[in-house]
């Protein structure tokens, strides 16, 4: 089934599916957590829209390649064009949707990549690389900077972070993204991962969590 942007209630969202602009290293802790140094401005990277799939009822992980990591992510739905030197208001009101997303990532075959100097798709924009949930209002989110995102597998806690924890907050990142890359409406920004990231397993059950928000899904091969 192709992926369509959703809203909470199944409904669809009348937007079209446009590219995936992410960020590594936002969080210090997780960057920490890899051997990494923290960057000094956002590193941006791009899954195209063939990435995209639903987050529900369950998910394929990619078989044969090594570990495929997850990395939960608030994920922000963009409805309005964002280009060029925009104020945090045009940043704000551009903001359609508040979700959570993975940008499931082969662990192995990145760090080949990394040690080699060479671009990260292969391992992080492959078909099927970003589930992701569906869409709630974005009034529900009075403090941007006080967004809470979690994973549980198995029942264990993995991931949990809060947006205020980011070393570019939700919309510092959307305006130092269309510096770079025009943002249309029907992108997504996925937001960068708390620490806890770890490998996935066929059968896992997951619930990634968004404030009081909950989802279920499970991986599959
Ligand atoms: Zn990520």
């Amino acid at each position: 089934m192709g992926y369509q942007h959703l809203a909470v209630d199944g409904s669809l969202i009348d937007l079209p599916v446009g590219k995936v602009v992410c960020v590594g290293r936002n969080y210090a802790a997780h960057a920490r957590e890899l051997g990494n140094a923290v960057p000094e401005t956002p590193m941006l990277f791009l899954k195209p829209a063939t990435a995209l799939v639903p987050l529900a009822p369950d998910f394929a992980i990619p078989t044969g390649r090594g570990e495929c990591h997850h990395e939960t992510e608030i994920t922000l739905l963009i409805g309005a064009t964002l280009s060029g030197e925009v104020s945090e208001d045009e940043a704000r009101a551009a903001i359609a949707g508040i979700g959570v997303g993975l940008d499931l990532t082969l662990r192995d075959v990145q760090n080949v990549l990394k040690q080699k100097g060479h671009p990260w798709e292969v391992a992080k924009a492959f078909d099927g690389a970003a589930p992701m949930g569906p869409f709630l209002a974005p009034a529900g989110f009075p403090d941007l900077d006080a967004v809470r995102v979690s994973l549980r597998v198995n029942g264990e806690v993995r991931q949990d972070g809060t947006s205020a924890d980011m070393i570019t907050g939700i919309l510092p990142l959307l305006r130092f993204i269309a510096t770079t890359f025009t943002l249309q409406p029907g992108d997504i920004v996925m937001t960068g991962t708390p620490e806890g990231v770890a490998a996935l397993r066929p059968g896992d059950a997951l619930v990634l969590g968004l404030d009081r928000h909950a989802w279920e899904t499970r991986a599959r091969l």
